[in-house]
Order: structure tokens, then C-alpha cells, then sequence
């Protein structure tokens, strides 16, 4: 049986994650089809990663009558309690360098409030990345699983890698180093994402062959 799946998401460094670990889990039994270019971007109002990440599905099944998945991330910092996590991407919004630098305004109002909090220590910058991801069927059915990465907050940002906090999140599988030196090889096996994804690949594995 061959399973053909719409990805939600059309950033190309994600769909070649998705297609990668579904090659390696589910050989050529789930086929990733593109985000349809006519539908249009869905509003991320949810007050939960898994709401997020189910509206956007919900989207792409409606205009395509097609099965798709899609998936929703967010930083969760311990000492800074309902500030990032679902509104990780907005974090920085009310301040107006965000508007051009997302990624740069973001990690610097992180610096700035955890040194304002004197959150200097490793143990006071404990971090988590959590990513849900979801695959909906036009009929109501639904999967969907979630991957963490712990981690540190760094003092400072340092790698050229990656994208977003990666300059900033040290993995606790590598606690002396940030994602953005780590570099895609390392990060895209222990990531959050790469965790949610494989697991996601197993399930569907067991839908694909039942
Ligand atoms: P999204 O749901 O994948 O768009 O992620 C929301 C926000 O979390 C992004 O805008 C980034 O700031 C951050 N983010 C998500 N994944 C990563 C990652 O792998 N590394 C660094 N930052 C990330």
C-alpha cells in the first residue's frame, strides 16, 4: 500500500527532514506530496503546540481531500515560565527589530531576561525543545506523537548553523556545545524535531502495513 501524505509546512530544510526519516523508517510506503501553493498560510492562533499544529493539517486536508501532517515547535525555558513555548516565534514581537530579524530579535530578548533574572548559572538556564507533530485524515482520524530535546541556554551566541535559537541551545548530549556548532548531522539525530519525526515514521509504519 502506498500511503500519500501533504506536508503542511513549506520550509525546504524541513520537508528534506520529514522525507528523509520517512524514506529511512517507511521505504517507499508513505509518499510526501508539497504543500499545495494556493492554500493560504494559516493563522497560528492555538494556544497549544498540538492546536497549532492541527489547525495547519486541518488546512491542507480541507482544500486537498488528502491525508497531511504538519507540526509545531516551541522553546520552553524553566526560568521563564509561559514567555516562549507556543509563542516562541512571537516572543520578541514587541520589539520593532523583530520585524526584520526574528531569529536575532528573539535570542537577544532571551540573553536579556535571563541575565536580567541573574540567571548566569547552567543549572538557572535549563531549557526544553518540544515539537508535536500530527497527521490528519480526511475522515477525523488522526496521529499524533511529540519529541523533546533538553538542554542550556549559553551565555552567548556562538556556531554558524541552523536557524532560530540553535546559537543558543547547547543539547545535553553535547552540553558544551550550541546546535549552531554542532552543525545538521549532529542536530537532525537528536533534535526535538528528528525525535517527534521518527516516531511519527513508526506509527505510520504500523497504519501503512495494517
Ligand atoms: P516552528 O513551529 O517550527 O515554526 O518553530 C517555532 C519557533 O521555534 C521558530 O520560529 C524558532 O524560533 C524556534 N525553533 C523551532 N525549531 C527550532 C530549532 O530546531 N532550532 C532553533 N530554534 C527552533
Amino acid at each position: 500500500m502506498n500511503l500519500e501524505i501533504h506536508c503542511a509546512s513549506a520550509n525546504p530544510d524541513k520537508v528534506r527532514e520529514i522525507e528523509d526519516l520517512f524514506r529511512e523508517h517507511l521505504g517507499d510506503t508513505v509518499t510526501l506530496l508539497p504543500r499545495p501553493t494556493e492554500v493560504p498560510d494559516v493563522d497560528e492562533n492555538a494556544d497549544t503546540l498540538i492546536g497549532n499544529a492541527r489547525l495547519k493539517a486541518q488546512a491542507i486536508v480541507d482544500a486537498t481531500g488528502k491525508p497531511a501532517v504538519a507540526d509545531d515547535t516551541g522553546l520552553f525555558v524553566d526560568a521563564l515560565p509561559g514567555e516562549l513555548g507556543v509563542r516562541t516565534a512571537r516572543y520578541a514581537s514587541d520589539r520593532p527589530e523583530h520585524a526584520n530579524d526574528p531569529y536575532g530579535a528573539n535570542r537577544q530578548k532571551l540573553l536579556e531576561s535571563l541575565e536580567s533574572q541573574e540567571c548566569l548559572t547552567p543549572e538557572s538556564r535549563r531549557a526544553r525543545f518540544v515539537t508535536v507533530a500530527v497527521v490528519m485524515w480526511p475522515d477525523g482520524r488522526e496521529l499524533a506523537v511529540e519529541g523533546e530535546c533538553r538542554g542550556t541556554i549559553a551565555l552567548t551566541e556562538r556556531g554558524e548553523h541552523g536557524f532560530g535559537f540553535d546559537p543558543l541551545f547547547m543539547p545535553d548530549e553535547f552540553p558544551d556545545q550550541t546546535f549552531a556548532e554542532l552543525g545538521d548531522d549532529v542536530k537532525n539525530r537528536i533534535s526535538h524535531r528528528a525525535r517527534a519525526f521518527q516516531e511519527l515514521a513508526r506509527e505510520l509504519r504500523d497504519v501503512s502495513t495494517a
